[in-house]
């Protein structure tokens, strides 16, 4: 079931929610989470949740809104324990009902089970069906419940490629390596046993997972950005493909039994990662500046002001500005507590959706000469009440210039996007975008400029990055029942094991 979504939201693809996992010694481990969960609340604002563990017993506690509307005081002694994983919620697959938020929790043969996670299993479908077939039932449309009965099971059950039991017992990592033999992408997973916190990036690595240590305890998150709100520092990424388990032993790393194939995202750096979050050895926010500087060496503008749609185009309209020499001003102000609705517009109405969640500063832009910068354009008709509302408040003339290639395809890999016909530039030519949206002028970024820009940046790059949703080469083939039905199952074979 696809979520109506609230009418007056942007119009960007969506992320599907933020993890966290930590072993603390020092401090309660619920607590921790919780602040790690308010630094990845950007990735998901439907639902938060967190599953402790004392070493005996397993506690849950999750609710429907912002992480600090579900959890209190109360709430977080009672989740005792020193280990704990966390999630926040946006969902791509499953309503948006409290049955599907997470960490899902379960007990086991080997005692209790709790999984969050954040993607998609690109082959969710004919798993379920397996699982059902052999009479697991299933209570909700999260593929996390399916993980979880996925790592419940014995790997035999499922035909494993994977290498039989860790000599020293662990019953988890065959399982693990089962799963990431099953299931190629896209996710990121943190699992919590009675004794450990496991975690996974999938082959592809496609969503972010980092590993965070302070003098009391270690933590992986989506975005380096958790880590500092628990006091600890950056280590590095979890690889594509690799196991990692934190005990009060320490971290240690398994191989995940499968070949990596880094394909990172690129759109966690154009858009889904917040600015300060770092990896590859550098930051978000000097990626959207080098992807606003090229931009402006590609696309200059005779124009007196550069603006960005605030908040996610804020940094790459000040590259643009710092290349060109024309000012950045803040033309477009934010409402930021425009909250999510269900409410559906009729035709009036919607025309005034974006207005609750902008308005133009008169004062800055009358009869001005405007660069208005975006991140990218979905749909377009966010981006068209955009230019009209900045003509409305005096802007003489408005050059769109949008920091990302046209985006002509759909995601399958986790992120919620639109279908083809929904999607403007696999419609219509620039020329066809400009017109819809009313600017003066359009340019988008090249897709060879948007690789040179974020190569330039980050020192240390992990492998390949998937672009596909710019350039339409998925990171391995699409089966032809997908093309032009987009859909996010039934993507990718089973993948090769590396045994
Ligand atoms: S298709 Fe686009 S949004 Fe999806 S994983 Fe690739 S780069 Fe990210």
């Amino acid at each position: 079931m696809k979520l109506p979504g609230a009418w007056w939201e942007e119009d960007h693809p969506r992320e599907a929610c933020g993890i966290v996992g930590l072993w603390s010694a020092d401090r309660p481990a619920a607590l921790l989470a919780m602040m790690a969960l308010c630094a990845l609340q950007h990735r998901g604002q439907e639902s938060a949740g967190i599953a402790t563990s004392d070493g005996l017993v397993a506690y849950l506690h999750k609710g429907m809104g912002l992480v600090s509307q579900v959890f209190h005081e109360g709430i977080l002694r009672s989740l005792r324990g020193h280990l704990a994983i966390g999630h926040t919620r946006y969902s791509t697959t499953g309503a948006s009902h409290l049955q599907n938020a997470q960490p899902f929790l379960s007990e086991t043969l080997y005692g209790p089970l709790g999984i969050a996670h954040n993607g998609n299993l690109v082959n969710a479908l004919p798993l379920r069906r397996r699982l059902l077939e052999r009479g697991v039932g299933l209570s909700s449309g999260s593929d996390s419940e399916l993980i979880l009965q996925i790592l419940a099971s014995p790997p035999e059950a499922w035909g494993s490629l994977a290498p039989p039991l860790e000599p020293e017992g662990d019953p988890w990592i065959p399982r693990l390596r089962s799963l990431l033999c099953l299931s190629p992408g896209a996710y990121a997973l943190v699992i919590l046993t009675r004794e450990a916190i496991y975690a996974v990036r999938d082959p592809y690595g496609f969503r972010p997972l980092c590993l965070g240590e302070w003098e009391g305890g270690y933590v992986v998150a989506s975005e380096s950005c958790a880590l500092s709100m628990v006091g600890a520092r950056y280590v590095r990424e979890i690889a594509p493909g690799e196991i990692v388990r934190l005990d009060p032993r320490g971290v240690t790393s398994f191989a995940g039994g499968v070949q990596p194939s880094p394909a990172f995202c690129v759109f966690e750096y154009v858009y889904f990662m917040r600015p300060d979050s770092q990896r590859e050895g550098g930051t978000v926010y000097s990626v959207r500046l080098a992807l606003g500087r090229q931009l402006a060496r590609e696309a200059p503008a005779e124009a007196d002001l550069v603006i960005g749609v605030p908040d996610s185009a804020t940094a790459h309209a000040i590259g643009y500005s710092l290349e060109s020499g024309i000012p950045f001003i803040e033309g477009l102000l934010k409402n930021r507590y425009v909250g999510r609705t269900f409410i559906q517009p009729d035709d009036r109405t919607r025309q005034w959706g974006i207005r609750l969640k902008y308005s133009p500063l008169r004062e800055v832009l009358q009869g001005r000469r405007v660069v208005l910068v975006d991140d990218s354009i979905v749909r377009g008709h966010t981006t068209r009440q955009l230019v009209q509302l900045l003509r409305e408040g005096g802007a003489s003339e408005v050059h769109l210039r949008i920091a990302s290639p046209p985006i002509r395809h759909p995601c399958f890999m986790g992120i919620d996007m639109a279908t083809y016909e929904e999607l403007i530039a696999h419609r219509l030519d620039e020329e066809g975008i400009r017109r819809f949206t009313g600017a003066d002028s359009l340019a988008f970024l090249s897709l060879e400029g948007m690789h040179r820009a974020i190569r330039e940046t980050m020192p240390s790059p992990e492998g390949g990055y998937c672009a596909a949703c710019f350039s339409g080469r998925y990171p391995a083939p699409l089966p032809e029942e997908v093309r032009g039905h987009p859909s996010p199952k039934f993507i990718f074979g089973r993948i090769r094991s590396a045994q």
